[in-house]
């Protein structure tokens, strides 16, 4: 049907003729001659009609935007003065001779080049026009380039492609199950799968050596902005590798495809244990982009009068810590208003501040609120300690130590960007030595800090003796303040998967019940694995600087788990329940808040289905 994709077209075809197939662009009647803007996935190419080529000016007088038609005729360079240098394709035009309308088109929803006007809703209603628009398919075909080359290099080192179940059993990976009802087994559910984890550590008992899978994982969860009820992992595993084998290969992996897609040599990537971390960017995955780092005063502030500090600085649980901004003394009052709210939805009760406007003029060359209430000499220890120099901020944070490391730590990085203070464009690294477990701060219970499925650095016996104190063989890769991918060892005895079992408080009964198969089959020869997984959405939304992880999906789900395109979940006919042997409860009456499309996913969560054995 078609000789050449329109965005192709340039001056060495001039003479040719050609035939183009896609969707009117745009048309424009200049009275006389007819334009039409042709489009495909390639570009776009303007196509001339004139009266002279009676039958085909007749139809393009019909066509409207976004009609599919073929076109054939002759390039030519456009007229001198018509050139539109903005236009891949700008210097030709085709010169049409034939055109055939292929199918109509309504008036679409939205023209392709307003959405930026366009309501998000209104475009995931209508996917389909909005993936036409060139940003949406760039991002697309970036990545499909971007996976390809991820198989590529997968396959190049050794790694086996093979596919792991999506109806299955629980693998807790920290989310709620996706649950799909079982017809022939009445009041049984297969769970969607939060990772391939366990599939994939069978593999390496099986003997596959080296497995990737680029999958479909589901994790029922809250949504934040950059999290999708399902989402893709490329996901890794490998026997017989150690932790720095398996960084090694994996980090060689992204580096290459940050070279081979953005021409960027990614630095190397610097290693950082959770703890150093935690201690001086707050957070498990620090943005070091940004120079700064938090500083622990809570020896200096054990015997102030002040009880906002000195009542943290005595308490093990809690953190006193200073975060210096270069520059900051300009802030205004309006500035550091703001921020205080900031990171009061962190929890923080408020937000303690030092301007240093003249450091040679000693606490005189001070200003703050909080001055009157510390001894000059503690003043002059902080001022040490953080190295303050003319025309700093200082930023205190005293409180339980979650919520200083939450506050200080999201503060560090919104300061950074507002101030632009980025050092590099990419800054990546890998944390390691994670805790085992997080200890519930209501009822003391362990959770694991991964999954239950990764390897202690220490022995069963140390791990059961302080399980609060093991450290995991996990790694995290960061880039730029996100987590990129996350792995470890695995176990592969089933003794010590026994005693993480048990710090967990899963009896021997809920163990044999839940992961019987993975506990026989370590006892089967199961050799020294582990692997990783990377989010894929998240590496393109990093590659193609996108905000929105939506911008890289085709089809996501809203916040609030709800695919706007397909009106998904929906419900279902009693016919097909009986089957499933379920019967719905009655439905509480719908908040008129969340009945609006965006809260679909809320509305219905009273359907749960409820097994009925008949
Ligand atoms: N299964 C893990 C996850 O999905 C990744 C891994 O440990 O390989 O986070």
């Amino acid at each position: 049907m078609r000789t050449h994709y329109c965005g192709e077209l340039n001056e060495s075809h001039i003479d040719q003729t050609v035939s183009l197939c896609g969707w009117v662009h745009r048309r424009r009647d200049h009275g006389g001659v007819i334009f039409l803007d042709l489009r495909d996935r390639d570009g776009i190419t303007q196509v001339v009609y004139d009266p002279d080529t009676v039958e085909s000016f007749a139809t393009a007088e019909q066509v409207r935007n976004e009609f599919v038609v073929r076109v054939q005729g002759r390039v030519r360079t456009r007229p001198e003065g018509t050139e539109n240098q903005e236009m891949l394709t700008g210097k030709i035009e085709v010169l049409g001779k034939e055109l055939e309308i292929l199918n109509a088109a309504d008036t679409p929803p939205f023209q392709l080049d307003e959405h930026m006007e366009v309501s998000e809703d209104v475009r995931l209603r209508s996917r389909f026009i909005d993936l036409r628009r060139p940003e949406m398919l760039n991002r697309m075909r970036k990545r499909s380039a971007i996976s390809s080359s991820i198989r590529r290099f997968l396959d190049e080192n050794g790694f086996l492609d093979i596919e792991t179940p999506i109806l299955t059993r629980a693998t807790p990976e920290g989310a709620r199950d996706y649950l799909v009802p079982s017809r022939t087994h009445p009041g049984e559910f297969f769970a969607l799968p939060q990772s391939p984890q366990l599939f994939k550590q069978l593999l390496m008992v099986a003997g596959m050596d080296r497995y990737y899978q680029i999958a479909k994982c589901f994790r029922d969860e809250d949504l934040r902005a950059d999290r999708q009820p399902e989402f893709t992992q490329i996901d890794m595993e490998t026997s017989f590798l150690n932790e720095d084998e398996i960084m090694e290969i994996s980090e060689k992996m992204i580096r290459e495809v940050f070279k081979q897609h953005l021409d960027v040599e990614l630095p190397s990537f610097p290693r950082m244990t959770y703890m150093e971390a935690v201690e001086k960017y707050g957070v498990d995955r620090p943005d070091l982009r940004i120079p700064m780092q938090l500083v622990d005063i809570a020896d200096l502030m054990k015997d102030v009068e002040f009880k906002v500090f000195n009542s943290p600085a005595n308490d093990p649980s809690s953190r006193v810590v200073v975060l210096k901004v270069d520059g900051g003394a300009e802030l205004s009052r309006k500035q550091i208003d703001g921020y205080t709210e900031f990171v009061g939805i962190y929890g923080a009760k408020g937000l303690a501040w030092i301007k240093v406007n003249d450091i040679a003029a000693g606490i005189e060359g001070l200003q703050s609120p909080i001055l009157k209430f510390m001894p000059d000499e503690v003043v002059q220890n902080v001022l040490e300690r953080t190295s303050a120099t003319s025309g700093d901020i200082l930023f205190f944070g005293a409180d339980k130590a979650s919520i200083v490391n939450d506050a200080i730590g999201a503060l560090r990085v919104k300061l950074g960007e507002d101030l632009n203070m980025l050092e590099t464009e990419w800054a990546p690294v890998w944390v390691i030595d994670f805790p085992m477990f997080h200890v519930d701060d209501k009822d003391g219970s362990f959770n694991s800090v991964h999954h239950p499925f990764t390897s202690p650095s220490c022995t069963s016996e140390e791990l059961e003796a302080d399980p609060a104190r093991a450290l995991s063989r996990a790694y995290d890769m960061v880039l730029n303040g996100t987590e990129l991918g996350g792995g470890s060892i695995r176990i592969n005895k089933p003794d010590l998967q026994q005693a993480v079992f048990r710090v967990l408080g899963i009896s021997v009964e809920e163990a044999e019940e839940k992961f019987g198969f993975l506990l026989n089959a370590l006892r089967f020869g199961c050799p020294p694995h582990g692997g990783i997984a990377f989010g894929l959405d998240r590496l393109v939304m990093m590659m193609t600087g996108t905000q929105s992880i939506r911008d890289v999906i085709a089809f996501p789900k809203t916040q609030s788990a709800s695919c706007l395109l397909t009106d998904a979940p929906g419900t279902v006919d009693n016919k097909q329940l009986r089957e499933l042997n379920i019967r719905l409860r009655e439905q509480p009456k719908a908040d008129p808040e969340v009945q609006s499309g965006q809260s679909k996913g809320e509305e219905r969560q009273g359907e749960e289905g409820r097994p009925q054995g008949e």
